[in-house]
């Protein structure tokens, strides 16, 4: 595509904003819009379960960009703003109201939304999700005199949740369907970390189960009735049991979608005017193996977006960033290198006893993620490690005697 032209970006999110944002940083000089449903301008979502629902931070502070930044580099914003349709034939976005906006390139970036859980009483009051700012503000405004709450879902949402209200010394009970914490994503040996840290801060875990109903009083929640029979007493309940991809739009339209929407390496769907990024994408990784793979972070999100402006303003290349992630959950950072799972071995550097460690994980004898607990340089080290294929026996990893800095300096060098 030449400098000029008109692109349409449907999706307010990270993965909408960066990519508009690194267009203009890339020199298009065409018309650009990103089409948001969400009323707010782009703002960061990894704070809501953390700092923001700890009121240690304010709605201003999570906004992307002032908003001069959009009239700055003439980027419309189309706020409270749903795409209905796809016209592909005739380039155009169909908005809700009617109106269409006619592109050259369209980027789809819709982001995933939250699974409901389907049991009777989920819609009672107090029975709540965290995506948006919309959501958290409305925890928030609950929390306040809330004595016990029932997390549904020990993934990353439910856990840094769980974490906020043990915090305000409010009664947890986590109810998660597998047999550990944090299984989608983790070792066996971080997941069991952090599964005795929460606690010992006073959480309770009920593994193997989930929730069969939700019993309310006047409309509003009062427990959690679980597969395994027991009867959790409930001032509020998070549900957080994953994300569905907003894939709907694209299906429609005829692109190929499948858990997402698919898009080739160089995040092109189906049809060669559209690109796909972020949460809704679903893209081969050489840090995956063979299958295509979605990854739900926001270091995907912004990779993927300045990847598309690179190749829109003619610097094509293929998707081919490491994937990395953290999770806040009370005094514990947790950060991960690459994708651990599938893996076959994994070793531990550090004690966990001390609060600080970090588990190699390795897949057929190769180094594929690095988890580490609070030892950020350890991460630093790691992405490099894998993203250059660094060899490092696991016997090394596991010695803390042996100089991981010294070997990345090495193949620096070499
Ligand atoms: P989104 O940020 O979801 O943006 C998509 C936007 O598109 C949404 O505003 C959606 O409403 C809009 N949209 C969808 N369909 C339409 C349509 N048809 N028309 C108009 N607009 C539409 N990741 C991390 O790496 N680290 C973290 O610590 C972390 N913490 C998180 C905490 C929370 C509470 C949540 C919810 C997520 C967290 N994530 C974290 C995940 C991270 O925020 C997402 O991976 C990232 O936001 C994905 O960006 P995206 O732009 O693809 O999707
Ligand atoms: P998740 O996929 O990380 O975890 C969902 C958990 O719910 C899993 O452990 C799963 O086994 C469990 N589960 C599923 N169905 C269940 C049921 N019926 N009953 C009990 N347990 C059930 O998803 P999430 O924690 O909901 O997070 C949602 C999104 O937000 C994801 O995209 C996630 O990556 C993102 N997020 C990321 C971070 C981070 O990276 N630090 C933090 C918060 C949220």
């Amino acid at each position: 595509m030449s400098a000029g032209g008109t692109i349409v970006v449907v999706g307010a999110g990270q993965a909408g904003f960066q990519a508009a944002a690194s267009l203009r940083e890339a020199g298009f000089d065409g018309s650009l819009t990103i089409v948001g449903d969400e009323p707010v301008a782009p703002y960061q979502r990894p704070p809501l379960s953390k700092a923001y629902l700890a009121g240690k931070a304010t709605a201003g502070t999570l906004a992307l960009r002032p908003a001069s930044f959009y009239a700055d580099h003439r980027i419309a914003l189309r706020l409270g703003t749903r795409a209905a349709a796809l016209d592909r034939a005739g380039r155009q976005v169909a908005l809700a109201s009617g109106e269409r906006l006619a592109y050259d390139h369209l980027i789809l970036a819709t982001g995933a939304r939250n699974r409901p859980l389907p049991v009777p009483g989920a819609d009672l009051a107090g029975v709540l999700q965290l995506r948006t700012l919309a959501d958290a503000d409305s925890i928030q405004a609950r929390l306040a005199g809330v004595e016990t709450v029932v997390v549904v879902g020990a993934g990353f949402i439910g856990l840094e949740f769980a974490a906020v209200a043990a915090a305000r010394a409010i009664a947890v009970t986590v109810v998660e369907a597998a047999g550990s914490v944090m299984s989608r994503a983790v070792s066996q040996a971080t997941s069991a970390f952090f599964r005795q840290a929460h606690e010992a801060a006073g959480i309770r875990f009920v593994l193997g189960a989930s929730a069969e109903r939700i019993a309310g009083a006047d409309g509003r929640v009062t427990a959690v009735e679980t597969t395994d029979g027991r009867s959790l007493p409930a001032d509020l309940v998070l549900v957080g049991i994953g994300v569905v991809p907003n894939a709907d739009l694209a299906a429609e339209a005829g692109l190929a979608v499948a858990d997402g929407i698919l898009v080739d390496h160089t995040l092109l769907t189906s049809d060669p005017a559209v690109s796909a990024i972020g949460d809704c994408a679903v893209f081969p990784s050489p840090f995956a193996g063979r299958a295509p793979t979605r990854i739900e972070s926001v270091q995907n999100a912004v990779d993927q977006a300045r990847c598309v402006a690179a190749r829109l303003t003619g610097r094509a290349a293929p998707y081919a960033a490491l994937p990395w992630f953290w999770s806040d959950q009370g005094r514990l950072k947790l950060q991960i290198a690459g994708l651990a799972r599938p893996h076959d071995r994994a070793v531990t550097r550090g004690d966990p006893a001390t609060g600080a460690f970090s588990v190699f994980c390795y897949r057929h004898g190769h180094l594929v993620g690095v988890e580490s607990v609070n030892r950020p340089a350890d991460h630093m080290i790691a992405r490099r490690l894998i993203a250059e294929r660094l060899p490092l026996a696991p016997e090394q990893a596991a010695d803390p005697a042996f100089d991981l800095r010294a070997l990345v300096r090495a193949a620096a060098a070499a």
